[in-house]
Order: structure tokens, then C-alpha cells, then sequence
């Protein structure tokens, strides 16, 4: 198996595709989360910090299909943003959309994959995909620890 890094240090728990979860802090004096991790509270400027893991399930706030390619991504790829369960509105590429395509509020779900290739190391990152049988109506189920065994 080839060599894997992250793209980032400290964002992911793991490589793993079906497992990761993506880290966060809270704050203990404003209660709000920052993603990524930071040592100083981005809402109250607080140091007063905890680590946790983000759930893997969110829905899109919104997306583009990208179609010119740049640097290692080749086009058309899509990124968007995904809204997650703990109030947090992250930044991802999105995977798994060219047969059904997207849809605002779609259900999405967190995995790993390969973004490029750097020193004989293929460099990973988070990417969100379509949950298949997604309903709008539904409220996003939360992700149980018990969900990745
Ligand atoms: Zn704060």
C-alpha cells in the first residue's frame, strides 16, 4: 500500500475512508466551535479550549461544479459547503455526485480520499458524498461511535 499523509496536520482522527472524523475545538467560555482546531477561540479570542470530533453527516448549504481543472484536481470536481449537526459550516470537496448530481440540503457524508500526489506519498484529504437514499424532510441522523466499528 502506497504511502498516505494528511493534507493538514490536526484535522483528521485518521486515513481511514469510513471511520475519520474531522477535529474541532469548543470553546469552554463561549460554548461555540471553530473548525478547523485552533489553540485561540475564534468567536471569543479565549484559550480556554477542548478538542472534539465532528460528526460525519451534514447537509449542503451550497455547491459549484468547477470545470476548468487547477493544479492537481482535474475537472469537472465540485466543492461546496456542508453544514454539520454541532453548527459548523465547513469548506470540502465533494465526491460521488456525477450520477444523481447535487441538490441544496441534500444529506452528505464525511470520507477520506486522495487529493494529489506529493514525494511518493499520496496526500489525503476529507471530501463529503451524497448519502444514498437521502431524504429533505428527515432530520441528518447523528453519528453514533458505535456507527464506524
Ligand atoms: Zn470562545
Amino acid at each position: 500500500m502506497e504511502k498516505q499523509k494528511p493534507f493538514l496536520p490536526n484535522i483528521l482522527t485518521s486515513l481511514d475512508p469510513t471511520s475519520a472524523r474531522l477535529l474541532a475545538s469548543r470553546c469552554r467560555d463561549c460554548g461555540r466551535i471553530g473548525f478547523p482546531a485552533r489553540p485561540v477561540c475564534i468567536f471569543c479570542h479565549g484559550r480556554n479550549l477542548e478538542e472534539i470530533q465532528l460528526g460525519r453527516r451534514g447537509r449542503i448549504h451550497t455547491f459549484t461544479i468547477c470545470r476548468m481543472p487547477v493544479a492537481d484536481l482535474k475537472a469537472p470536481y465540485a466543492i461546496g459547503y456542508v453544514d454539520l449537526p454541532e453548527g459548523v459550516r465547513v469548506f470540502t470537496r465533494i465526491s460521488g455526485w456525477e450520477e444523481k448530481g447535487l441538490e441544496i440540503g441534500m444529506e452528505m457524508e464525511m470520507e477520506t480520499g486522495r487529493l494529489y500526489e506529493a514525494e511518493g506519498e499520496a496526500v489525503v484529504a476529507y471530501q463529503f458524498h451524497p448519502v444514498e437514499g437521502w431524504r429533505g424532510d428527515q432530520p441528518v441522523a447523528p453519528t453514533k461511535d458505535d456507527d464506524h466499528a
